[in-house]
């Protein structure tokens, strides 16, 4: 892709004058390296994960064969490349429903990251694709205005929503929406969370207390990829305190270079499951390695 060529370019313009030896020398690779530097940074990528990226590609680097048929430049490239992928972790890893039903899923995340909107959309396919019967629980009694989207939103797209009940607590809705689902024969109950602005620590106690009760299978951040440091900081404390089984990226549609995704992922060890690539009810894809990958290196 042309993403994928303008490092190259930029990397053959250096190496290409140094080195014309069969392997790569460990000055070829460090002069690469500055660049490759550069265009991490760029993407939003944390300076913890730079470096310990970096390293990895040096030492995979020296001493490689520069095959005939490309530049060094482009070799050093792949050798990115292929480390990226590496470290972005499996292709399309899916949502885990092995255990007995109701299978309990934990939406937990900062506010305006995408929650509810995230909750719509999984639901929807699980419901179309994966032909499983899913009820939506809203447990944000902060936002007053939070249950009553989430059940306009299961309205619009047809998806159960638990009933509201003025003046439960979140435990108490995780509850009820436990008992619904059983009773109510359902394979997957989604608990849409509240947020905050920022991590906090009564946001903290919440969660866990949502996660004592529920017992969740799946316990997935959503994080919004616009905001780069910050949602590995985020990824970094909810997986600290509450411990989650799994990344959703939002706003991938956006003009977020895919940094937020290799940090969070090399931060927290846990898969990226899904993207979200716009507004709209269908717009969740399947994590795809490769892609961010080309992306990243823009
Ligand atoms: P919550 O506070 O975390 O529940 O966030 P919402 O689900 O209410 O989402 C906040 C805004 O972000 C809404 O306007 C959504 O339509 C929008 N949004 C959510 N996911 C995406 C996405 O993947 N791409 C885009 N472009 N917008 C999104």
């Amino acid at each position: 892709t042309d993403m994928f060529e303008s490092l190259s370019d930029r990397l053959s313009g250096i190496l290409d004058s140094l080195t014309r030896r069969g392997a790569l020398s460990d000055a070829d690779v460090t002069a690469a390296l500055r660049e490759v530097r550069r265009a991490l940074i760029e993407a939003d990528v944390s300076l913890d994960v730079v470096r310990s990226f970096t390293d990895k590609v040096k030492n995979r680097a020296v001493g490689h064969e520069v095959v005939k048929s490309v530049t060094p430049g482009q070799m050093v490239v792949k050798i990115v490349h292929d480390q990226l992928v590496e470290m972005l972790g499996a292709e399309g890893e899916p949502i885990d429903l092995n255990a007995p039903a109701p299978v309990a899923i934990m939406m937990v995340g900062l506010q305006g990251s995408g929650k509810t909107t995230t909750s719509g959309k999984i639901a929807l396919r699980l419901t179309k694709r994966d032909k499983r019967k899913v009820l939506m629980a809203s447990l944000d009694t902060r936002r007053p205005a939070a249950q009553e989207q989430l059940k306009v939103l299961g309205e619009q797209t047809g998806i159960d929503t638990l009933p509201i009940i003025a003046g439960q607590s979140p435990t108490q809705i995780a509850k009820r929406a436990e008992s619904a689902a059983r009773l109510g024969g359902y394979d997957v109950v989604i608990l849409d969370t509240a947020g905050r602005t920022h991590i906090d620590e009564p946001l903290m106690v919440e969660m866990a207390e949502i996660k004592a009760i529920a017992n969740p299978h799946e316990i997935l951040l959503v994080a919004d990829s616009l905001t780069g440091q910050d949602a590995v900081n985020l990824a970094k404390s909810f997986d600290e305190r509450v411990g989650i089984t799994g990344l959703v990226l939002t706003r991938m549609d956006g003009d977020g270079r895919g940094g937020a995704a290799l940090s969070m992922r090399a931060v927290t060890g846990k898969p990226v499951k899904l993207i979200g690539t716009g507004e709209k009810a269908d717009a969740l894809e399947e994590f795809h390695p490769a892609r961010i990958a080309d992306r990243i290196l823009g």
